[in-house]
């Protein structure tokens, strides 16, 4: 039913003879002047490392060298500090921008953690200044 449309076609494509890992026959469509497609063709192993090669380089992320000194923080100047000089980072080439994700999502758990911890800091010492101001109060002992 379909065969006017297939002949329509320029030539009969043949499907590759290799089969797959998993035994099933590669079903892509074999290279002219070859029994095999691109991946299984034993004449083209060579083009075939070079794309895998030149494929690896692209997705490796840019990061800074394993070596990099720590970054001390321990408090939002720290964090400031530290996103200010990712922004430059990303800026100069030096690191992947999904590298600067990474660090800005970070930084942002870690501006709320201690910002946290400051507060409950905070806390205690207004709870020590509500004792020592109210030291007859026994509702208010559990301060
Ligand atoms: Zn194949």
């Amino acid at each position: 039913m379909n065969e006017g449309i297939a002949a329509s076609g320029t030539t009969m494509k043949r499907a590759c003879r290799a089969s797959k890992p998993d035994g099933s026959s590669c079903r892509a469509d074999a290279l002219p002047e070859s029994d095999f497609c691109f991946f299984h063709d034993p004449s083209k192993a060579d083009e075939r490392r070079k794309a895998t090669a030149f494929g690896g380089r692209q997705n490796r992320m840019k990061t800074l060298e394993a070596t990099t000194p720590d970054v001390e923080i321990e408090d939002t100047r720290d964090v400031v500090r530290l996103i200010a000089e990712t922004i430059n980072q990303v800026r100069r080439g030096q690191i992947d921008p999904r590298v600067a994700n990474a660090v800005g999502y970070l930084a942002n758990v870690l501006i709320r953690a201690v910002e946290q911890g400051e507060l409950e800091r905070r806390l205690v010492d207004l709870a020590a200044l509500v004792k020592t101001a109210r030291p007859a109060s026994p509702s208010r002992s559990d301060l």
